[in-house]
Order: C-alpha cells, then structure tokens, then sequence
C-alpha cells in the first residue's frame, strides 16, 4: 500500500521502481524487483502497470533490471494470442507484438511508422483520424475503455472479425493508445452456424404447428361432422314423421305439435354444438354450469331412444339419489353419453343374444361422481381395447361409423379434469365409465380468492 502511495505522490513526473519481498505457496521468500508505471485518461489516474521480475542475482544496477524488465514485457508481449498494438495520438504505430504479424499478415516493420488505419476497412479507414481528433477534443470515448466487435483488414484485404479493446495510456504527459484485439472470426462463424441452425429449428417448429393446427382443424371438422350427424339425421327422421302424418290424412295436431317441438329441440341442440366448437375454436371455454347429472342422464336416454329400436333393446337406468350437482358443460357431456350408448347400440345391434340390454348407472364418491354405460354385446377384444380411443380407429362399415366418438368423448371428459376409460374387467360385454370430479365448495372460495 505505501509503494502505491509513494507512486501516486510521485505522480507521472517519475515512474517508480523498488526491490520487495513475496512469498510463494511453500512459503519461501524471493525479493522481487517491481517496476511501476501510472496509467491516465482525461489527467486522472486510472491504474498502474506493475512489472515484477524475480532475478536469481540480486540486480545491482536500476538500469540492469529495467533491461530485463522490458525483455520479460516483450516476452510477455509476444506470447500473447491477441494482437497489442500501441499507437500514438496521431494514429501512427510505434509498437505490435508478434500475433499483429499472425492475425493481419504484416512483419512489425511494415506497421510501425505508418497509420492504423491501414488494419481497418471502410468506412473506419477513411474515418479514424477523426475518432482520434474527436477524442482528443472532446474526450468523449465511443469505444475507449470498453469492448466492442470490429472488422479488420488484413494485408491481402481479406477481413477479420475482431474483439478489441482499446487503453489509452498516458505517461509523462504523452498520450497513446494500446489495442488488445482478439481475432473472433472462429466463434463468429460458430455462433452464425448456431443462429442458422436456430432458425431452421424454429422453422420446422413453425412448420410442425403449422401441421398441428391442420391436423386440429381437420380433426374438428371431422368432429363436427360427428356431433352434427346425430341431430341432424333425429331432425330428419321427425320431419319424415310429420310428413307420413299429413300424408295419411290422419293428422293428429297433438302428435304433430309434439314431433316439431322434437325438431326445434335437435335444431338447438345443432346450434349449440355449433356455438361449442366455435368458442373452442376462438379459445374460449365453454361455460360451465352445476347440473344434475341424473338429468342429463333422463334427457339423453330420452334422445337415444329416438334411434333405438325398444322391442329389440332395453335401456336400463339405475341412477343414486345422492349424486351431487357438477360444474359441467352440459351438452359436451350429453354428447359422451349419447356417444356411449350409440356404441352399445350398435355392439348389440350385431349381436345374435336375445335380451339385449344397455345399462346407464350414475353413482359418487366424495371426490368423483361417475357414471356408466354397459351393455351385454360381444365386447371388446383385448387387441382392439388398446386402439378404441385412437382417433380414425373403427371396427364399422365406413358409413356406420368414423372412430371419432371415444376420442372427442375422452378429450371432453379430460378437459372436465375427468377420466373416461374401458373396464377391462367387465364380463359381460363392454362397459365404459367417466368420472367427474365434484367441486367443493372450499375449492370454489379457494378459486375465487
Ligand atoms: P365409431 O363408433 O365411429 O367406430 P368410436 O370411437 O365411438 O368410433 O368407437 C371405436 C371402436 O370402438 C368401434 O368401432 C368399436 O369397434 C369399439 N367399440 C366402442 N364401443 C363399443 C361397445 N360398446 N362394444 C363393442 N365395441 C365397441
């Protein structure tokens, strides 16, 4: 600390020079002879160059020392990996080390004596003496003191990217200016290679949603077509009912009444479908409602026996009293069910047994309520049971069926937080179960908070 004292009284009117002690890591003691330089920018002191040089003889002479303090310096100089160049106010060089020579292909002697520009393209070349002037006038620094990425010129015009760094140095009152400029050009090209290889990946990222969101956009046409299907061919099927009523001349305006309020209802029941996958489509959820699962079973049973043929099929409904109300969006879950016993329908359709039978349960717990859907058909075979939910996946005429059904039924019971799966264990055909989970009503302030 009193060495740098003595330095900074001194001043820059004398460089500093003194004879200390350190001590290595095992402890021994070497006398060290320190030679001390201040640096300056602006006439304040920024730092100092501080030489140490461990001479096995005790130097006897300041200058024998200050000789070998600048043979160590040049070494020191010459094995840098970066280029040092010192130049004076005026731009001119007056001393490169040896990687100057190696990054811009000159000799040393073909640089000193001659201006910096001359390592620089344009537009710097034709700009750099007024940078200097600039500088020296203003002292407003643009690139002094902090690191920045340049272009050189080498000598056969070729370019190189470079880090520098520049100091200005300011000794006795003589201003100069060292660069320290590593040749970058490697990891430029490295980190181009990376922003390339960046951007191909975010282009086939691209390209992937691209593909995703027409694969959704097919899949919800298709889904649509699926959903639409059941009211429209229920609108169908009233209308011809009315016809053949009028038709017969035997027109009942009751029964007539009753058949087009059936067609209103499914022409609702479109719309909504419609509405549904369009708030899907702008990202919006559809809104949930409590409702009384019991209900919608009662309603839905209701809409399937349209289609179904009650001499030939029972629907059998055991529902629990105590099943509480469930946040749902009652029509996406009326499309399950209706998808559900549609499947059990057709599987007993097929089927040669004589008491044909389909069973919609509900039932809860404290956490789920759960309903159920099973019918006395064939079944499914275990090869099939792994792919029923796999969109496209269809055991049916291409008519009868899309093998859409389980998958937009599996994604509406999950987007319900719900799970919709095969029993594996049942015996005596197919039976399919989704649970809902029952919001209490500590979960709905803890939402609400
Ligand atoms: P789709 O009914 O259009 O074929 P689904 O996704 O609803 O499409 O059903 C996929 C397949 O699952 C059906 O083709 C059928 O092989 C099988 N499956 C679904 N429900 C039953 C059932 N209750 N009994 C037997 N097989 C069924």
């Amino acid at each position: 600390e009193n060495i740098f004292r003595q330095i900074l009284a001194k001043g820059i009117q004398e460089s500093a020079f003194s004879v200390l002690p350190v001590q290595s890591k095992s402890g021994k003691q070497y006398n060290l002879t320190w030679y001390s330089e201040l640096t300056f920018s602006n006439d304040r002191t920024t730092g100092t160059i501080l030489t140490g040089v461990h001479t096995k003889e005790p130097s006897t002479t300041e200058s024998n020392t200050l000789l070998q303090v600048a043979a160590r310096g040049q070494a020191v100089l010459d094995n840098a990996a970066e280029a040092i160049i010192n130049i004076g106010a005026d731009g001119i060089i007056t001393d490169v080390n040896k990687a100057t020579e190696t990054i811009f292909g000159y000799q040393a002697s073909e640089l000193i004596g001659h201006n910096i520009r001359c390592l620089m393209p344009e537009p710097d070349r034709g700009q750099h003496d007024h940078y200097i002037k600039r500088y020296l006038e203003t002292g407003e620094k643009r690139i002094i003191g902090t690191g920045r990425e340049v272009t050189g010129r080498k000598k056969d015009g070729s370019a190189v990217i470079l880090e520098l760094h520049i100091t200005e140095i300011n000794v006795h009152g003589k201003r100069s200016f060292t660069g320290v400029a590593r040749d970058v050009s490697e990891r430029n090209f490295a980190r181009q290679q990376l922003k390339i290889k960046t951007e191909e990946l975010h282009q086939t990222r691209e390209r992937l949603a691209h593909m995703d969101r027409l694969h959704i956009a097919s899949e919800m046409a298709t889904g649509m077509a699926h959903e639409l299907n059941q009211p429209l061919a229920a609108i169908a099927m009233y209308a011809q009912a009315c016809r053949r009523l009028l038709e017969s001349g035997k027109s009942d305006t009751k029964l007539l009444l009753d058949t087009l309020s059936h067609i209103d209802n499914q022409a609702q029941r479109a719309g909504t479908v419609i509405r549904n996958l369009r708030a899907m489509v702008n990202k919006q959820t559809p809104e949930h409602q409590p409702e009384d699962i019991n209900v919608l079973i009662k309603n839905t049973i209701e809409l399937a026996l349209t289609g179904i043929d009650t001499q030939q099929v029972t629907i059998d409904c055991r529902l629990s009293a105590t099943v509480p109300r469930i946040d749902i969006v009652y029509t996406q879950i009326q499309q399950v069910l209706l998808n559900l016993i549609n499947n059990a329908h057709d599987a007993l359709s097929d089927s040669p047994i004589l008491d044909k039978r389909i069973v919609v349960s509900s039932s809860s717990d404290t956490t789920h309520v759960k309903v159920s859907v099973a019918d006395n058909g064939d079944g499914i075979t275990s090869k099939h049971a792994a792919d029923i939910f796999t969109p496209f996946f269809s055991t049916k005429d291409a008519d009868k069926g899309m093998g859409m059904g389980l998958a937009i039924s599996r994604s509406i019971i999950s987007d319900h937080q719900g799970v919709l799966e095969l029993n594996t264990q049942y015996k005596f055909g197919a039976e399919f179960v989704f649970t809902l989970p029952i919001k209490s009503s500590l979960e709905d302030q803890h939402a609400g908070q």
